[in-house]
């Protein structure tokens, strides 16, 4: 059974959420607010988590955060009635790997819920991908680097994936933010730039290629050699 976690404080959308993934196949667990949702959000139980901002006692925001902080990879949907952009930018920089405004239509959510989740099933051909010493697998959302499983967050593989995809070319943020964001506006937030430093960390500082001015590019050597020059750009 793959689990569901709600964190949402107003019953009417809390039951209506649950109502109808449980009608497709779902287990449902709901809790009504920030605290009980940080808590279970962590368990090994919960596949996906579906996250009001406007919570009592811990603000949706500082759930994502807790969790991210703590190491917790789960995928979260951040639901809300925020509807601005900026609010929009804080929760994707924060770990959030999809976003919904309320009111929504539920096949909404549930197409988001389909999206996020990792697939399961057979391998099969056309979705490897591999440049250098990265390889990564799309229907399993696995990634190694020089032979070493690294696990990354949706948008994190998103944004990789954009890498992979364009081998040895310079990508600019404005490429970036389109392909693994599906955001077209010219946002002068720095999304881009705070995943690709998440993206680092995980694969190895020297595996992107920052290309002062341009953008970033990935490095295509395999076991490429450790410490960059320094970028007086970046
Ligand atoms: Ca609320």
């Amino acid at each position: 059974m793959v689990n569901v976690l709600v964190v949402e404080d107003e019953e009417l959308i809390a039951a209506f959420v649950e109502k109808g993934l449980r009608a497709h196949g779902y287990g449902v667990v709901w809790v009504r607010n920030g605290r009980e949702g940080l808590e279970r959000a962590a368990g090994t139980d919960i596949s996906l988590v579906i996250l009001d901002l406007g919570l009592p006692d811990l603000d949706g925001l500082e759930v994502l955060q807790g969790l991210r902080e703590r190491g917790g990879h789960v995928p979260v949907v951040v639901l809300s009635a925020r509807a601005r952009v900026a609010d929009r930018v804080e929760g994707l920089n924060l770990g959030a790997d999809d976003y919904l405004v309320k009111p929504f239509a539920f096949e909404e959510l549930l197409a988001r819920v389909r999206a996020n989740l990792r697939p399961r099933g057979q391998r099969s051909a056309g979705t490897l991908l591999h440049v250098g010493g990265v390889h990564l697998d799309l229907l399993l959302r696995e990634v190694t680097v020089d032979g070493r499983s690294v696990r990354l967050s949706g948008r994190e593989f998103a944004l990789l994936k954009a890498f992979v995809t364009y081998p040895r070319q310079v990508l600019s943020r404005q490429e970036l933010l389109s392909m693994a964001w599906d955001m077209d506006f010219d946002t002068r937030t720095n999304l881009v730039d705070v995943y690709v430093r998440y993206l680092r960390r995980k694969l190895g500082e020297h595996m992107i290629v920052t290309v002062p001015r341009v953008g970033y590019r990935l490095r295509d050597e395999p076991g490429a050699v450790a410490g960059t020059p320094p970028q007086p750009f970046a």
